[in-house]
């Protein structure tokens, strides 16, 4: 039987970022739709959390690159948790770190084929779902941005700026397209966080310990502390906040 408990689905949510926040949101009340690439041991582990937190939590495999994935993944989620309420748009990569001139074109169309691609089907579902004008209850939908967006990420990954500096003008703009739907829709910006993305994606693993120095807080960020963004912005403290890019890196 399906519960009345809010429903949220997060993409990546098998790993760090939305790890953290499919954990914050069982443990406030959300029942969680927990979707993964490839990991499903990950995913696993992290539903069982949810679960011991006392929400229904189930995991979801899909490639949000793939738009037949992306609406399968809705469908699942919302066939077996019910209507869902809030989506949170997170899977992302970086790709191996380096000067533009010298990255390949595989790179540059992996990440901006889920960062901006991925993000845009996961919206146009969620905007699909949620909106009162279509038949449904409304709802939020949170975009994990990047202050690379703002930073532009020299030397690193300007491709991966790019993409979420996208990421960031999807959320305006939906925002405003959604005003009179009932749904809300905002960004949370992270700064560098603590999650094997550096080591995985990025192939740097001393990326965190050698740029340390350059964070105003002289620390990285936990993924408890994004989390803590996304929640908020989830939630009905933040019912007049829509558009808004909330930025979460340590003064950076
Ligand atoms: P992470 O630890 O590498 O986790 C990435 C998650 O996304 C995993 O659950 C992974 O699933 C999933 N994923 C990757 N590609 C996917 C795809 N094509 N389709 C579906 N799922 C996919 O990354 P993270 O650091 O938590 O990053 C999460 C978000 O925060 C990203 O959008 C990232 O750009 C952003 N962000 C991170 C930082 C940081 O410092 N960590 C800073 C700013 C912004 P599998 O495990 O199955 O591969």
């Amino acid at each position: 039987m399906q519960s009345q408990r809010p429903v949220v689905l997060i993409t990546g949510g098998s790993r760090g970022i939305g790890a953290a926040i499919a954990q914050l949101a069982a443990s406030r009340g959300y029942d969680v739709a927990i979707t993964y690439r490839s990991e499903s041991a990950a995913a696993e582990e992290i539903v069982e959390i949810c679960r011991a937190a006392g929400a229904e939590a189930l995991p979801f495999q899909g490639d949000v690159a793939v738009e037949a994935d992306v609406l399968r993944l809705f469908d699942e989620a919302e066939e077996r948790l019910g209507p869902l309420s809030h989506v949170v748009n997170n899977a992302g990569v970086t790709g191996k770190s380096g000067k533009l001139a010298e990255t390949s074109a595989e790179t540059l169309r992996e990440c901006i084929d889920i960062n901006v691609t991925g993000a845009l089907f996961v919206a146009r579902e969620a905007a699909r779902r949620l909106s009162r004008s279509r038949g449904g209850a409304g709802g939020s939908i949170v975009n994990i941005s990047s202050v690379a967006a703002h930073l532009g990420s020299p030397n690193e990954y300007v491709w991966y700026a790019a993409s979420k500096g996208a990421v960031d003008s999807l959320t305006i703009g939906l925002a405003r397209e959604l005003a009179t739907d009932g749904v809300r829709v905002n960004a949370v910006s992270p700064g560098m966080t603590d999650t094997d993305i550096h080591e995985r994606s990025t192939r740097d693993p001393g990326r965190l310990e050698r740029l340390k120095p350059f964070i105003p807080m002289r620390r990285i960020g936990e993924p408890q502390e994004i989390a803590e963004a996304v929640l908020f912005l989830m939630s009905d403290a933040a019912s007049y906040i829509t558009g808004a890019i909330l930025p979460v890196p340590g003064g950076r």
